[in-house]
């Protein structure tokens, strides 16, 4: 398997080759040459699997340049009951049975937030930690870890890297905006490689001195400095395992279809639902659920993409969607222009940088994002998020965070019935509070583990925004 740019460099590369990399030289993004086809007999004896083998299966039509029995065990010590709680990795909920007409259907959540830092990210972050830990080890080189985080990413970050030989994180967060608990998870880390700075600022500032510290070549290749943001392909492919995982345990045959709905910003997860029906996983839908930040609801009802300035971005009570450009979303884009990179090109180098927008809406290939694609959208905003988690706590007893809330608000405008639809629930409660007492009057449920981990110890280094401080402090730590 080789992998091309979204921006038409079809330089074939080998997946541990762009492991590490972020985008592609030209800009754009790696997919694989093309998606490797799934047939009955092959999701028949998928079915049977236990995940981490259904993980091996998946990643080695993609892999080819880690001999298999490596490739295995790594797929077995990243998804283990031990990291990810249940012996499914994913387990299924039944959420109710709606009435639809003619037949009713199945409403369920597939638990995606049971790893060390209960968000989804977990699914591919452990992953992305064993596989760099091996190929490190493998080429005898290191590498440092620039990020930034509101939240959700930071946290998963640091979770799958620590104690990780050849592997450093240096993790900027805007201090004092992440929710306690986020923040209890991350700086009470105290592994010698991981390191958060609070930075005295807001997340854009974080992300633009990412920018400026990357965009320094020498200093980039001197302290080999690497990301891990969710245009990773080796993230995106770990997470469409999931997608077969839920899809076997929602049916019982594989004629059967499933509708699936995801919370969404980047684009990364649902994307890995276009691979993964792009490989022929009976899905009909995919359902992309938006938060006031409605940039992919936008596209997929009216054909125009429109980035928004970060003036424009709402700060909402979802704020793991808070996003003013889907960075994924160029992926789904080149499949839908039949992976014509100029045309690519034209769209996201040119049209966006110079008008911040552009419109298919009169592109025969539009109408196909629904059509042939699966593609459907939906968006929910604070008030609808306060009612969901009311209601399906209330009336179904199950307590949701915000993003999964609005998941399911927009699954229940597209329930196509006796199809079967899957939620996917990116974080678990406890990780957003605060809109749970607004919503409930109560506090979330709080796992075991996580008993006071507000009152431990913090490693953090306060700094103002700038990245030559940050540079600074860089190299004083990559002794
Ligand atoms: C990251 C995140 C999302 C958005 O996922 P994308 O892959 O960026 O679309 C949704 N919910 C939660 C809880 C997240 O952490």
């Amino acid at each position: 398997m080789h992998y091309l740019s979204t921006r038409g460099d079809a330089t074939p590369r080998k997946f541990c080759e762009i492991l590490l990399e972020g985008l592609a030289p030209d800009g754009g993004l790696y997919l694989p040459e093309h998606y490797p086809q799934v047939d009955a007999a092959l999701l028949a004896k998928w079915r049977l699997l236990p995940y981490a083998d259904l993980a091996f299966e998946v990643l080695s039509l993609y892999i080819d340049d880690i001999p298999a029995d490596d490739l295995r065990a790594i797929c077995r010590k990243t998804y283990s009951q031990e990291v990810f709680g249940t012996r499914e990795i994913v387990p299924l909920k039944k959420l109710e049975v709606a009435s639809t007409s003619p037949a009713r259907t199945d409403l369920y959540l597939e638990a995606l937030s049971n790893g060390p830092t209960l968000a989804f990210k977990d699914m591919a972050m452990q992953l992305l930690g064993n596989l760099f830990e091996y190929e490190l080890a493998r080429r005898g080189e290191e590498l440092n870890i620039l990020g930034a985080t509101s939240g959700d990413t930071g946290s998963a970050a640091e979770y799958a890297m620590r104690g990780k030989t050849g592997v450093r994180v240096f993790m900027l967060s805007p201090n004092g905006r992440m929710s306690p608990f986020q923040q209890a998870q991350m700086f009470s880390l105290q592994d010698d490689n991981i390191h958060n700075v609070a930075v005295e600022g807001v997340f854009d500032d974080c992300q633009d001195i990412v920018k400026a510290v990357s965009s320094d070549l020498a200093f980039k290749r001197r302290y080999r400095i690497g990301t891990v943001n969710s245009i990773n392909w080796a993230r995106l492919m770990a997470q469409v395992v999931y997608y077969f995982a839920g899809y076997f345990q929602a049916t019982s045959s594989n004629t059967d279809k499933v509708g699936f709905t995801v919370p969404s910003g980047n684009f990364g997860n649902v994307c890995a639902g276009h691979v993964a029906r792009m490989m022929g996983l009976p899905i009909d839908q995919l359902v992309v659920a938006t938060n006031e930040n409605d940039v992919l609801d936008e596209f997929f009802r009216t054909g125009v993409y429109r980035v928004r300035a970060s003036a424009d971005t709402h700060e909402t009570s979802s704020p793991s969607m808070d996003i003013s450009k889907a960075s994924n979303f160029e992926r789904f884009v080149f499949d839908l222009l039949g992976r014509d990179g100029a045309r690519v090109e034209a769209l996201f180098g040119d049209a966006l940088a110079k008008d911040g927008r552009f419109d298919l809406s009169l592109d025969p290939a539009f109408q196909q994002a629904a059509q042939r694609y699966g593609f459907v959208s939906g968006k929910s905003t604070h008030a609808d998020r306060l009612a969901t988690i009311r209601d399906t706590f209330e009336r179904l007893g199950v307590m949701i965070d915000p993003h999964t809330a609005d998941a399911v608000k927009v699954a229940r405008e597209h329930l196509v019935a006796g199809v079967p639809m899957i939620v996917l629930e990116t974080a678990l409660p406890i990780k957003f509070a605060q809109t749970i007492v607004e919503a409930l009057g109560r506090e979330p449920d709080r796992p075991a583990r996580f008993e006071g981990i507000e009152q431990l110890p913090r490693r953090v280094t306060l700094m103002i925004a700038d990245a030559a401080a940050v540079q600074a402090y860089v190299a004083q730590h990559c002794k």
